[in-house]
């Protein structure tokens, strides 16, 4: 009898103290990437000692027991999470949950650098949906953005993407002076290819070298003068993400908006971010985080990672407060996204 209430304590849904149900979090399979873009890394970046990061095997238990705590939705991502080694044995692995019907979806965030290779594969392991990083289709802009990447390499990859019957989506940092006039092209050539495009601004996140205020160009102005050219109907589609959707008149297809700096989406986060190495950020703009490597180390069972993961979800707090720093022009976190996977 005790084990059976033990049991079904186990089994219950992450809830944090504001009565979110967590069902969705984004796990970071490596700190490493082919590119280098500006807004995300250093050139010169020190990556992490490998014993640090967790193994395939410890990704993959770590992501079961979320699953068997609720979570309905996982995203790999990195870094480039396609350019692990062996990231398609976890992905294979992992698809067994979809195969089960504990999860409903697996999804990757990439570079599409290595999409041409993996496309097919993803998709016969029952990822349905991607999300495609791409800021530029001028290849000189791409290199300059990405620094070491290759614009015809990853439009392969999308290519490869849309035969293997993967629905992607393209996401865009909006650059001031970078990108920002390329927009309206961005967005007829992604609707034309049947994809939804989402223009994300850009997050005070690390030392990267650059000049946090020489990037930041608002959402609101973004989307005001892509009003000017389109018609933007308000529409309530939503993805289990922070985006805000219209239906662009024009070309049928959908335009999101990530605008973490001028609004707030916290109300209906339901989602947390786990590092390569473990550590658990319950909320994007915020420091605290929980170790979940400890524990999973510790015992080849789950009670202390389960007993971690309560834990942790009991402090996820109720929004967060990024700000560029006018003054000092620093950014507001110190850690960088591709370690906490965005
Ligand atoms: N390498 C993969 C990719 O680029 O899609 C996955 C990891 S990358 C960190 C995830 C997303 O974070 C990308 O869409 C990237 O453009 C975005 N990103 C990185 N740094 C950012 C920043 N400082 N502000 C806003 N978005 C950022
Ligand atoms: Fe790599 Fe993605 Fe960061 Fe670009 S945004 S450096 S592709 S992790």
């Amino acid at each position: 009898m005790e084990f059976g209430r033990v049991a079904a304590l186990k089994a219950a849904p992450l809830v944090d103290p504001f009565g979110r149900a967590i069902t969705y979090v984004r796990v970071s399979v490596t700190d490493r990437c082919d590119f280098r873009c500006v807004y995300c890394m250093a050139e010169h970046m020190t990556f992490l000692p490998k014993a640090d990061v967790l193994s395939l095997e410890e990704l993959d238990r770590l992501c079961s027991a979320f699953i068997a705590r609720g979570v309905r939705k996982l995203r790999l991502t990195g870094g480039e999470p396609l350019v692990r080694r062996g990231i398609m044995t976890l992905v294979a692995s992992l698809s067994r949950h979809l195969a089960a019907g504990a999860l409903d979806e697996l999804t990757v965030t990439t570079n599409a650098s290595q999409l041409e290779k993996y496309a097919a594969e993803l998709a016969a392991c029952g990822v349905r949906r991607i999300n495609v990083s791409l800021d530029t289709l001028d290849p000189d802009k791409f290199r300059a953005i990405t620094r070491w990447g290759e614009l015809d390499q990853v439009l392969r990859g999308i290519g490869a993407a849309q035969r293997a019957g993967l629905a992607v989506k393209i996401n865009a940092v909006a650059l001031k002076g970078v990108n920002e006039e390329e927009l309206p092209q961005l967005l007829t050539w992604a609707h034309g290819e049947g994809m939804d495009l989402t223009v994300i601004e850009v997050m005070p996140l690390g030392e990267i070298g650059e000049m946090r205020l020489d990037q930041y160009l608002p959402l609101s102005l973004v989307r005001a003068r892509l009003a000017e050219r389109f018609t933007l109907e308000e529409i309530d589609y939503r993805t289990g993400g922070p985006a805000r959707y219209v239906r662009v008149t024009e070309t049928g297809g959908r335009l999101g908006f990530i605008t973490p700096l001028t609004h707030n989406f916290c109300e209906s986060c339901n989602r947390v971010r786990v590092t390569c190495t473990g550590t658990l950020f319950m909320c994007l703009g915020q420091e605290d985080a929980a170790d979940l490597r400890a524990p999973l180390r510790a015992s080849e069972a789950n009670d202390l990672l389960d007993a971690a993961i309560d834990e942790a979800i009991t402090r996820k707090p109720k929004g967060h407060d990024f700000i560029i720093d006018r003054r000092r022009q620093r950014p507001a976190l110190a850690r960088h996204m591709s370690v906490t996977g965005g």
